[in-house]
């Protein structure tokens, strides 16, 4: 089998080695898979126990090996104190999950024929989960632990740069029990390993995040079978200042909410709207607090962003630098930076027809521009082909409620750079994607209703 060498971005050096499988090895996995489904006994006696054994058994895996952030630093480039919180979250996800096995059930329904008549959640199969390259072991764990719990097997396909924990943990999982063909992580390139996935015959749902455009490909492929898709696509969302909003707090959380894992986040608030009347005041002390933000070594402690993953996606977000530049927005701070680092970068003065405005950066950048009024603000959040996240500061409760129910989005925050509770659903409306993750509306997608009817005459 050939192999894809890794390149650690914080260095340029190679990290490690990964098969590049083939459409035979993704047939082998799913075959896997069906056979695992066919014999975990997961509905026997319509108890899911044996799911919420394997589900906790992964989650252990997650909470006591100490190589998954380090790992995930190395490979991704995101600073150590990040790929803590993200092992972290991937294990609450497994434990909640495990705790949903029991309570999932169908209903007895009153219905008008003469009799009983009920239904029951059961498992979809063999499910295909696609995981993009921003947070590997997060996401991996926001599909394949709902798809587990309700007694489903998974085939998973990382993407091709960032395989390493999901990889490791797939390994620790079958060290620990988990039988074969349960959690089966397959490497390769999305066109050859992804789309023999999304193709083969055993795979009954498929689970996506990613680009918008891959999204729409993975949608056209898995039409073919009716397959189940649930997406989760791009964003290029509003974080929206009122003047009468709390000035520091809605200052201190802009970097987070559009920096984190150096703007490599569907959620980052890229465009930041600035009510006209604060705007000149705002704009200063929101590129001082980019200054502020230490960049460097991914496995230091104290560093808050690292480098973006790969050279080839550092290069595309410095293209979009030289658009806003040359489109006419003032670059206030950043734009610069060596090998895969780029400073956190603020462009003044933006309008919405910029490529800035419109397209989904991936990096460390902000557009800001002003607005007049509420009906301003809300014209110019839904002002985007997208609909994922996004952001309303304010004291003002109608204003913030109004705002709130008025914009074109799957989630957003009040006086929070907040995107994502485990607890809660959480998804994007226009080309932001297809369904619903996390909270118990995710078992929805890895659930099917059976209707069972008894004649009682
Ligand atoms: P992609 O959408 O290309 O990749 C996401 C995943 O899909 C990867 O595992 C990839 O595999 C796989 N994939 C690619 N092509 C196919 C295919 N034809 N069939 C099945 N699977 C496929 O995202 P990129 O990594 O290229 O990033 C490009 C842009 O997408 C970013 O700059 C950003 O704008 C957006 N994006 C959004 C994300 C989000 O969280 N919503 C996450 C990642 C990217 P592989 O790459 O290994 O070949």
């Amino acid at each position: 089998m050939s192999a894809i060498d890794l390149i650690e971005p914080a260095t340029g050096e190679r990290l490690a080695s990964i098969p590049k499988a083939t459409a035979e090895d993704v047939d082998r996995a799913a075959r896997a898979a069906e056979r695992a489904f066919a014999s975990v006994p997961c509905l026997s006696i319509n108890t899911r126990d044996r799911a919420r054994q394997l589900v906790l058994v992964i989650a252990n895996q997650l909470r006591q090996a100490e190589e998954h952030p380090p790992a995930e630093t190395r490979n991704v480039g995101k600073p150590i104190r990040d790929s803590r919180d993200e092992v972290g979250l991937a294990a609450n996800v497994f434990e909640y999950y495990a705790g949903a096995t029991n309570k999932v059930g169908g209903q007895t329904i009153p219905g008008a024929a003469p009799g009983v008549l009920m239904t029951f959640r059961e498992p979809v199969g063999v499910c295909g989960i696609i995981v993009p390259w921003n947070f590997p072991i997060a996401i991996t764990a926001w599909k394949t632990a709902p798809a587990l719990a309700m007694g489903n097997t998974v085939v998973l396909k990382p993407a091709e740069q960032t395989p390493l924990t999901a990889l490791r943990l797939a390994e620790l999982a079958l060290e620990a029990g988990v039988p074969e063909g349960v959690f089966t992580v397959v490497t390769g390139s999305g066109s050859v390993v992804g789309e023999a996935l999304i193709r083969h015959p055993a795979v009954r749902k498929v689970s996506f995040t990613g680009s918008t455009e891959v999204g729409a490909r993975v949608m056209q492929v898995a039409a073919n079978d009716i397959k189940r898709v649930s997406l989760e696509l791009g964003g290029k969302s509003a974080n929206i200042i009122f003047a009468h909003s709390d000035f520091e707090r809605a200052v201190a959380s802009a970097p987070s909410s559009s920096l984190g894992n150096a703007g490599q986040d569907c959620c980052a608030r890229s465009r930041v709207l600035v009510e006209r009347s604060l705007y000149e005041r705002f704009a200063p002390a929101l590129v001082a607090a980019f200054e502020k933000v230490t960049v460097g070594n991914p496995l230091d402690d104290a560093t808050e962003m690292g480098p973006l993953v790969t050279a080839a996606h550092c290069a595309r977000v410095r293209s979009y630098i030289d658009a806003g530049k040359s489109e006419g927005a003032t670059l206030a701070t950043g734009g610069r930076g060596d090998g895969c680092f780029l400073y956190p970068t603020v462009f003044l003065d933006a309008k919405p027809e910029m490529r800035i405005m419109r397209e989904e950066i991936f990096g460390p950048v902000v557009a800001v521009m002003p607005f007049d009024d509420e009906a301003d603000a809300i014209r110019l959040a839904n002002d985007s082909e997208y609909g994922l996240s996004g952001s309303i500061w304010t004291r003002d409760i109608g204003c913030a409620l109004r705002v709130a129910r008025a914009m074109q989005t799957g989630n957003l925050s009040i006086n929070s750079g907040s995107s994502v509770h485990l607890e809660a659903p959480f998804g994007g409306v226009k080309r932001s994607g297809i369904g619903r993750e996390l909270g118990m509306t995710a078992l929805d997608h890895y659930t099917e209703w059976k209707t069972v009817y008894i004649d009682v005459r």
